[in-house]
Order: C-alpha cells, then sequence, then structure tokens
C-alpha cells in the first residue's frame, strides 16, 4: 500500500463513480418509509485532509435524497464508499492513512502525517476508531466472520486490508472501502467528526 494513491486524481473519481451508482439505486428504489419518488437533497461538504483540486466535481456534497410525498418528506442518504464517516474526512484517507501509520515511530508517523494532510490528534482519533469503536459493533462482529481468517481487531486497519486482493493498490483499496460502506451510515457508530 503507497500514499501516492492519494494524490491521484482518477481513484477520487472511481470512488464517486461507485458512490453515484449505490445512490441510483436508492433512487430508483424509492422512499424506504412509503416508496414515494426521492428527489436530490445532496448534503454540502468540506473535505479535509485532501487536496480539493484532486478531487474534481462532486466531493463538495454527500448523496442524499428527501421523500417527495406531502406528509413523509423524510430524508434518505445512501451508504457511500467515498465518506466513512458522516462528513469530512474521506474514508480512502481513513484507511491509508491509519494502515501507513500502523508500525511507524512517532517521528515518522508525524513526518507521513504531514504529506498526508493529517495531523498526530487527527491521527489518533481514527486510530482509535479502528481499534475500539468499530471492534465494539454488532456489525464488526457479523462482518469479520466473513473472512477466514477473520481480520484481527487489534491490528486494524492493516488486518482488513490484507484480507483484500487485487491488481493494483487501488482495487484492494476499494475493495475494503465498498465492505465498508455500512460504516457510512448515520445509524452506524460514527467517527470522530472534527478536524484537529
Ligand atoms: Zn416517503
Amino acid at each position: 500500500m503507497c500514499h501516492s494513491l492519494i494524490s491521484d486524481a482518477s481513484f477520487w473519481r472511481q470512488l464517486q463513480h461507485l458512490d453515484e451508482q449505490i445512490a441510483q439505486e436508492a433512487k430508483l428504489a424509492g422512499c424506504p418509509y412509503c416508496q414515494g419518488v426521492l428527489h436530490r437533497a445532496h448534503y454540502p461538504r468540506k473535505v479535509f485532509g485532501v487536496r480539493r483540486s484532486l478531487l474534481g466535481e462532486g466531493y463538495d456534497s454527500r448523496l442524499s435524497f428527501c421523500c417527495s410525498r406531502e406528509g413523509c418528506r423524510r430524508r434518505t442518504t445512501p451508504a457511500s464508499v467515498r465518506f466513512l464517516g458522516r462528513r469530512c474526512f474521506p474514508g480512502a484517507l481513513v484507511l491509508l492513512a491509519c494502515a501507513l501509520t500502523q508500525n511507524l515511530s512517532r517521528r515518522r508517523r508525524a513526518r507521513l502525517g504531514a504529506t498526508l494532510g493529517v495531523s498526530e490528534r487527527t491521527l489518533q482519533r481514527w486510530r482509535h476508531w479502528w481499534r475500539s469503536t468499530l471492534p465494539d459493533t454488532p456489525w464488526w462482529r457479523e462482518a469479520r466472520a466473513r473472512f477466514v481468517p477473520p481480520p484481527q481487531s487489534p491490528l486494524l486497519p492493516s488486518s482488513l486490508l490484507a484480507r483484500f486482493s487485487g491488481r493494483g493498490h487501488a482495487e484492494v483499496l476499494i475493495g475494503a472501502l465498498q465492505f465498508l460502506t455500512p460504516c457510512s451510515l448515520s445509524t452506524f457508530a460514527a467517527l470522530p467528526e472534527q478536524a484537529a
């Protein structure tokens, strides 16, 4: 795994495309509460940690819909491969930064963090999410058992990435992000959102 993926615009475009597909399926399915027609009502999002110019169009918002039926009007926000928490940090960065800094000394971690634009404090918060918040969820306890052998929770996220294969690093990372899409939903244990 290599941090250069973060500066690859085509990688971010692939993720955007996958999110558009997920959103399209959600729109076709209609309102989950009343089957009404869904209208676009995307959330504005300010993305931290990645150069804005890399991300292209689309990263300013989290794809979301509102029911058009009077009396319902409820919001439906589909899962996302781009945002692991509800906002701010792209999941790919959270995954990659934590995997790459997992076994580094404090000094080397700080240097790589600076390259990726992620502070030590933010890295600590993300590590806590991988090591404590995620393993504690019923979803993870069920989902990890799909792998043989299951990824070891104390070694997250590297132990999860190691369960995916592909022709290149982008494919491996995208496989892991697709697996993690339930973590993008607001009903899921939230990733700490504040940028340090
Ligand atoms: Zn509805």
